[in-house]
């Protein structure tokens, strides 16, 4: 058997009529286990939530696959009940947009729990695990605080018993008390139950707390992947090294660190070789020329030519 989830070499191409293509993921490639927490970090723009959105079947792959349990995720899956997509469920950035302000949240979690088919437990039982009090399933979504909204909208994911979570920016909405609070729960109910968890966030010190494991992803492609512990120790992309030099700001938002120069380049034209180059302080001159192999555990953990074999010849 396979990972749970299994991305590989993944190309997710925006169009828009008069505009040129986007690839908005550029070949990532990236892996959770059953059991596993991943943390999928990068920039605003990187391609997170779009890489997200395809394995919730919501963008159709140009090349490249998915595999949810083995099987492939086929796009607007989730509509036409694909198999590959019962089990996955996703917690999205804005708890305020993402539950029905005219249904009472008990309501809308006993539809996850009539989704999986599941008698036993009642929309209460799940507030109980999330850390809300049971007689909270008789109110209005605009009765909780944005903290409280998220743990309502995890619930009602958790009632359809998924064997993948994915949690898309589920905190970044969030007051910075509830941020913590929040990504812990996500990762214990996750882990308890025995479904894999995809933690995407810009806020590298939050993915420490919870994440097994790290993806960098840079302008639509995985950079860099690891234990949390070594790449937290040793990073070894650049720009995973700018990414942890950054300082926090006082609203738990990560920032940009003064170092690493310039803005993510437009999607629509990247840079050649390594996408990476126009800002990095290491670059030589192969970088310009070739795109380093690595990012995932086939290829290397690390795609760059400091940590990738030299081409023998330019092409
Ligand atoms: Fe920097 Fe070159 Fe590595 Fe890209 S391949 S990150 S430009 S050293
Ligand atoms: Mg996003």
């Amino acid at each position: 058997t396979g990972p749970l989830l299994s991305v590989e070499d993944l190309v997710v191409e925006h169009r828009t009529p008069g505009r040129p293509v986007v690839r908005a993921v550029a070949g990532a490639s990236l892996h959770v286990a059953a059991g596993e927490v991943v943390g999928l970090v990068g920039e605003s723009g990187c391609g997170k939530s779009t890489l997200a959105r395809a394995v919730c079947g919501l963008h159709g792959a140009a090349s490249g696959r998915i595999l949810v349990g083995g099987h492939p995720v086929t796009p607007l899956g989730l509509r036409r009940r694909d198999p590959a997509l019962t089990g996955v469920q996703m917690v999205f950035q804005d708890p305020y947009s993402s539950l029905n302000p005219r249904r009472r949240v008990g309501a809308q979690i006993a539809d996850g729990l009539r989704a999986a088919g599941d008698t036993a437990a009642s929309p209460a039982d799940l507030l109980e695990r999330v850390g809300l009090p049971r007689a909270f399933a008789g109110r209005y979504p605009h009765e909780f605080s944005g903290g409280q909204r998220q743990r309502v909208a995890i619930a009602r994911a958790l009632a359809a018993r998924p064997s993948l979570l994915i949690g898309d920016e589920p905190i970044s909405a969030l007051d910075a008390s509830a941020q913590a609070q929040v990504a812990r729960l996500m990762r214990d109910l996750a882990v308890e139950s025995g479904a894999g968890l995809l933690f995407i966030s810009h806020d590298l010190s939050v993915v420490r707390l919870i994440a097994d494991r790290i993806a960098v992803m840079y302008l639509g492609k995985v950079v860099e992947t690891g234990p949390t512990a070594e790449v937290w120790a040793d990073p070894g992309h650049p720009y995973t090294r700018a990414l942890l030099a950054a300082i926090p700001s006082p609203d738990g938002a990560g920032v940009l660190p003064a170092e690493l120069p310039g803005d993510v380049p437009d999607p629509a034209d990247p840079p050649s070789g390594c996408r990476f180059h126009p800002r990095c302080p290491l670059v030589m001159d192969v970088c310009r020329e070739r795109e380093p192999l690595g990012g995932s555990a086939q290829s290397g953990p690390v795609a760059c030519w400091l940590h990738q074999p030299e081409p023998s010849s330019p092409s």
